[in-house]
């Protein structure tokens, strides 16, 4: 049953209370809906936007169990919600994206047999479990290679780069002694992502892709259209239906492709939510990611990504977000800020989208079985 938008009723649950839940949040109040955040830390950057936050753990299981009895579907900002509370809840109410999609993306090794099984091309990997494995595994790489932790690793963090010949002692150990993956270096020419959304009917919207610019592992800038052929972006397309429909997915998932210097696509991650180099759609089209989630998670029908305008959204980190006013000057930017007080190294303050070449009609997809 899809919610009620008159107002009368309709609460949606989001599980974590970071920047993501509040655009979630502010999209849904957008369509009449109420929202309620389950996040540890008090008055997080959703709280200042939502109806209510429930503060305490995601796996609090009387906190589940509340959150469950007053929403009419759950969903979740990041991938790490631990998969026992979205099973717990979803045998009581609605959990969309499904809990499968939670543990396919939560450790690198399931999630790249995964995109493996969907026929969906990844870097080489090999699984490492102790300093033997290591060495071993960097010896079939010819020493070269992407070592990261299995959970929990994101904007680069808990990742080493072998480039070849470095003293291998201690190296497991260094990245806490926890399960690693160590992938085959990927030459890539640049870094593209697409965000798409399917719905209750298993119709699969996506967005144009964007190409991505990451420094120090952290994204800085998302440019739309990407320079990719219409072969690559069919590619990108069709491994977004794939993946999807496995998974018999409701929601807006984003996936990270390489691109090769022949033009082929090489899948690097999936992520089962809304996603940092979607948030450009805010300010480009006319339905933006968050809304799409939203309208899928609650049973409504696919908003168009038709996009229409060419586009740079840029994230500020810590200190950037003096430059607010530098961006606030200008007339072709839409400026969004998280709520967050401290300006700490790294941390994502907010963000800015600028048109470059505004009114320009593009593409859109929207497939309907
Ligand atoms: P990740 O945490 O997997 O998203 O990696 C962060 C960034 O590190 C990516 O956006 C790439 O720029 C780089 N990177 C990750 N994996 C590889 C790889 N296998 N080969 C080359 N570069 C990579």
């Amino acid at each position: 049953m899809s919610l009620d938008v008159t107002g009368k009723s309709g609460t949606i649950g989001i599980i974590g209370g970071g920047q993501l839940a509040r655009m979630l949040a502010m999209a849904a109040a957008r369509l009449n809906f109420r929202t309620i955040v389950l996040e540890p830390q008090a008055d997080c950057p959703a709280a200042q936007v939502c109806n209510r936050q429930i503060v305490a753990a995601y796996d609090d299981e009387k906190a589940l169990a509340e959150l469950a009895n007053v929403c009419d579907v759950v969903t979740y900002e990041f991938e790490n919600v631990p998969v026992v509370a979205a099973q717990t809840l979803a045998a009581s109410v609605p959990v969309y994206p499904p809990a499968e999609a939670l543990s396919a993306s939560q450790d690198r090794l399931t999630e790249k047999r995964f995109l493996n099984d969907c026929g969906i091309p990844t870097a080489d990997f090999a699984q490492v479990d102790d300093q033997a494995s290591l060495e071993a595994a960097l010896s079939d790489f010819a020493g070269k290679g992407v070592l990261k932790t299995r959970r929990m690793g994101y904007d680069g963090k808990g990742q080493r780069v072998f480039k070849g010949g470095e003293d291998l002692a201690g190296a497991f150990n260094a990245l806490g002694g926890v399960p690693l993956i160590l992938e085959s270096f990927v030459p890539f020419e640049r870094e593209i992502s697409i965000i798409a959304a399917r719905f209750r009917d298993g119709t699969v919207t996506c967005y144009d892709p964007a190409e991505n610019v990451h420094l120090s592992g952290i994204l800085h800038t998302s440019t739309v259209p990407a320079q990719l052929s219409d072969a690559a972006r069919t590619v990108a397309v069709e491994s977004a239906e794939k993946l999807l429909a496995a998974l018999d997915y409701i929601g807006v998932v984003g996936i990270e492709f390489f691109v090769l210097p022949d033009g082929s696509l090489v899948a690097n991650e999936m992520a089962p939510r809304v996603h940092n180099t979607g948030h450009w759609t805010e300010a480009a089209c006319v339905v933006s990611q968050f809304e799409q989630h939203i309208r899928a998670v609650a049973g409504l029908a696919p908003g168009s990504t038709q996009r229409h305008s060419d586009c740079v959204m840029t994230n500020l980190i810590g200190d950037d977000i003096s430059a607010v006013p530098h961006w606030l000057a200008k007339n072709d930017c839409l400026v969004h800020l998280y709520g967050k007080t401290e300006a700490r190294a790294g941390r994502k303050m907010g963000h800015v989208t600028q048109l470059t070449n505004p009114g320009k009609p593009s593409l859109s997809r929207q497939n309907t079985p």
